[in-house]
C-alpha cells in the first residue's frame, strides 16, 4: 500500500490546482495507488541565488528555480519564466503540466519548468544578460541536451535563450545548441519556433470551429495577453479570416467591435513596449475583457484568471487555453455544467510551442536544418493526431475534453514509470 507524501515544499493555490486535476484524472482511469504519488510529484528541484551587478554598481540577489517533474520518458522539457510573481509552487505546477503535455502529443520528453522572481521590465539589457547567464551558470550541472532542455516562457525570449546557450557552451567547451530551444535562427533556432505556440493555438481553434460548423470568417476573438503567444495567435487567426475584437497586456486592454489592427498593435508595442494608450479602440480592463461576447476567448497570459467569480459570465462559444492553467478547478466545474462552451485544454491548445521546440532539438542534434514549410506541416500533423486522440477519449468515456487530455497524458507517464521500475 502506498502512503501519500504531503508536499509542503510546493504548496500553493496553483500547485494544489494541478494536483486536483491529477487526482481527478487518476481516479477516472483507476491509476493504481502504487504508481500515483511518484507520477504526481516532481522528481527533483533546484533553488539558486543569483547575484547580479546593477548598472549603478550595486548588487541585487535574485532567486531562481528549476523543477524537473518527470525524467522517465526522456529529457525533461519546459520553459523558463522571468516574472515578479514566480513561486516554487507555480514552477512545480507548470512542470507537471509539461509532463502531461509532452506525453499527450507523443514527444520523447519528460516535463520541467524554471523561473526567476524578477520583473524583467525593471532591468537594463546588460542586467538582463547577467541574470540570464548567471541562471544558466548555476544550472549547468542540472541541465543538458539529454537531461533537461529549457525554452522561453513569460518574460523570456530568443535573446535570453541565446545567452543561456552561450553560457552552457562555454562551460562544456564546445557549441551545444541542443541545450535550449527557442534560440535565434543564427544560433541554431528553428524556422517557425517563434510563432509555433500561437500558430498551433490558431490551427486548433480553426479545427474546432469547423467541428462546430462556425465559419472562421464570422468568428470574433478576444485575447488576453499580447506577448509571444497572444500576438502570434492573433496574427494567425487574422490570417484565417477571423476578427480580433479585443487584446490586452498587463497594462489593460483595448476593445473594438469593428476589429483591431493587430499589425498596428505590434508595431506600437515594438516602440512603446506596452499596449497602454495604443488607441485603435476603447480601453477595457483585463477582468471585463474576459466577459466580452465573442466566438473565441483565448487567455494567453497567466494562470487562474477564469474562476468561480467569472466562469458563469463568460460569453464565448470556444475557450482556447493558450496560457497554462488559466482556469481554476471551480471554474472548470461551472463551465462543464453550463455545457455551452467548448474547451480546448491548455495541454493540447498550446502544445505547438513544445512540438516545434522538439523539432529544433532534433535539428540541433543532427546539425541538419529544415525549411519553414516542413516545420509547419509536421506541426499541424502532430496537432491533428493529438486532437483526434483527445476527442476519441472524450467520446469513449464521456469525459470532459480536459479530463480526456489529462488522462491520456498521465497514463503514458505512469505506464513508463511502472515499466522502468522504482528509480526513474
Ligand atoms: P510573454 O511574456 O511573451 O507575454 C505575456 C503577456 O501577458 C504580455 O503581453 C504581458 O503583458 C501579459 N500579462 C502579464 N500579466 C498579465 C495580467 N495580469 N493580465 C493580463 N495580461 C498580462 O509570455 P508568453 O510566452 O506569450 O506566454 C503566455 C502564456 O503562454 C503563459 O501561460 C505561458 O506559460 C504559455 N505558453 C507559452 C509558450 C511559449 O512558447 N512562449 C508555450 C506554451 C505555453
Amino acid at each position: 500500500m502506498s502512503k501519500a507524501i504531503v508536499s509542503s515544499l510546493y504548496d500553493s493555490d496553483v500547485f494544489r490546482m494541478a494536483c486536483r486535476q491529477f487526482d481527478k484524472a487518476a481516479d477516472a482511469i483507476n491509476l493504481p495507488e502504487a504508481i500515483r504519488d511518484r507520477t504526481k510529484y516532481p522528481r527533483r528541484c533546484l533553488a539558486v541565488s543569483l547575484p547580479v551587478r546593477r548598472t549603478d554598481g550595486s548588487v541585487t540577489v535574485f532567486e531562481g528555480y528549476r523543477v524537473q517533474h518527470n525524467l522517465s520518458t526522456g529529457p525533461s522539457k519546459g520553459g523558463i519564466r522571468f516574472h515578479q510573481s514566480v513561486t516554487l509552487g507555480e514552477v512545480a505546477a507548470l512542470a507537471m503540466w509539461m509532463s502531461w503535455k509532452t506525453s499527450l502529443v507523443g514527444l520523447p520528453y519528460g516535463g520541467a519548468k524554471g523561473g526567476v522572481i524578477v520583473d524583467p521590465n525593471q532591468l537594463s539589457q546588460a542586467e538582463l544578460e547577467h541574470l540570464s547567464r548567471r541562471y544558466m551558470q548555476e544550472m549547468v550541472s542540472f541541465l543538458g541536451p539529454h537531461t533537461d532542455v529549457p525554452a522561453p516562457d513569460v518574460g523570456t525570449n530568443e535573446r535570453i535563450m541565446g545567452w543561456m546557450m552561450d553560457t552552457y557552451s562555454n562551460h562544456v567547451g564546445h557549441l551545444s545548441p541542443a541545450v535550449v530551444t527557442g534560440k535565434p535562427l543564427s544560433l541554431g533556432g528553428s524556422q517557425g519556433r517563434r510563432e509555433a505556440t500561437g500558430a498551433g493555438v490558431a490551427y486548433l481553434v480553426k479545427k474546432y470551429l469547423e467541428d462546430l460548423k462556425i465559419p472562421i470568417n464570422k468568428a470574433t476573438v478576444v485575447i488576453q495577453g499580447f506577448g509571444n503567444v497572444g500576438s502570434e495567435t492573433a496574427l494567425a487567426l487574422v490570417g484565417y479570416g477571423a476578427k480580433i475584437i479585443a487584446i490586452s497586456d498587463y497594462t489593460g486592454g483595448i476593445h473594438n467591435a469593428k476589429g483591431i489592427d493587430v499589425q498596428k498593435a505590434l508595431t506600437y508595442i515594438s516602440s512603446q513596449r506596452v499596449l497602454k494608450d495604443f488607441g485603435g479602440g476603447e480601453h477595457i480592463t483585463n477582468e471585463d475583457l474576459l466577459e466580452l461576447k465573442c466566438t473565441v476567448l483565448a487567455p494567453a497570459a497567466l494562470e487562474r484568471v477564469i474562476t468561480d467569480k467569472n466562469a458563469h459570465k463568460l460569453k464565448c462559444r470556444l475557450l482556447a487555453e493558450a496560457a497554462n492553467g488559466p482556469t481554476t478547478n471551480a471554474a472548470d466545474k461551472i463551465i462543464e455544467a453550463r455545457g455551452d462552451i467548448e474547451l480546448i485544454p491548455d495541454v493540447l491548445c498550446n502544445s505547438g510551442g513544445v512540438i516545434v521546440s522538439y523539432f529544433e532539438w532534433l535539428q540541433n542534434l543532427s546539425s541538419f536544418y529544415w525549411g519553414r514549410d516542413e516545420v509547419m506541416e509536421k506541426l499541424y500533423g502532430i496537432l491533428d493526431k493529438a486532437k483526434a486522440s483527445v476527442d476519441a477519449q472524450k467520446k469513449k468515456f464521456g469525459f470532459s475534453r480536459r479530463l480526456a487530455a489529462l488522462t491520456l497524458g498521465i497514463q503514458r507517464v505512469a505506464d513508463a514509470k511502472a515499466a522502468r521500475g522504482l528509480f526513474p
